[in-house]
């Protein structure tokens, strides 16, 4: 007997497949990905350029991430792209973190040389939670969840304690790197009239 579960994907044209892509012009700003980001300061300027042409180009929310090996490679980078894929779990760190996997080709991005997730804006509840099971060394935050907050974004239930939780599991954290270009960010989405897309808006509480 076939689980249900089995019955359901061998129905005809049930999905097996799900397409999460980057917008082309990513490419444009990342270059030939051969550059070298020497200083934190230098890799979030990267991400947060990523942030903004994602608010200018009108492809996604204002948040971007990368993950960049020990020598200040580029591994890996996202941009939110929740409503433009209509996966509530694209979002830019989740992105980055999978495309880094998949090309270095191990579940485990610290052992296969990435060190460290750097995002415009310090991560949802969601991505949180991703950065331990991802095996980055370092968590480098540019926005402060606050300022996410502020206009109008969820952050999830994080611990308070957050910071010394990834600590603990030997995640170096590092807060407020160009946080003002980052929030900036932010705050040039709600200008454009960006949508404030959480999900369950809707459901009386
Ligand atoms: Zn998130």
């Amino acid at each position: 007997m076939p689980s249900e579960r089995t019955a359901l994907a061998e129905r005809e044209g049930f999905p097996l497949v799900v397409e999460l892509a980057l917008p082309a012009w990513v490419n444009q700003v990342i270059g030939n990905g051969g550059d070298r980001f020497d200083t934190v300061e230098e890799r979030m300027g990267l991400v947060v350029r990523l942030a903004r042409a994602n608010v200018e180009h009108g492809t996604g929310g204002p948040f971007a991430a990368a993950i960049f090996d020990r020598e200040g490679g580029l591994v890996s980078a996202g941009v939110n792209q929740v409503m433009a894929s209509n996966i509530p779990v694209a979002h830019a760190e989740i992105i980055a973190i999978a495309i880094a996997g998949s090309r270095l080709g191990s579940f485990d991005l610290g052992a296969q040389g990435a060190s460290a997730l750097v995002t415009s804006t310090e991560p949802c509840a969601m991505c949180l939670g991703a950065v331990p099971w991802s095996g980055v060394t370092g968590l480098v935050c540019g926005a402060r969840d606050e300022d996410a907050r502020a206009i109008g974004f969820e952050e999830g239930a994080k611990p308070p304690d957050w910071e010394l939780g990834l600590t603990l599991r030997g995640i170096e954290v590092t807060r407020d790197v160009l946080r003002e270009e980052a929030a900036a960010v932010l705050r040039l989405y709600v200008e454009r009239g960006g949508v404030i897309y959480n999900a369950g808006q809707a459901r009386p509480l």
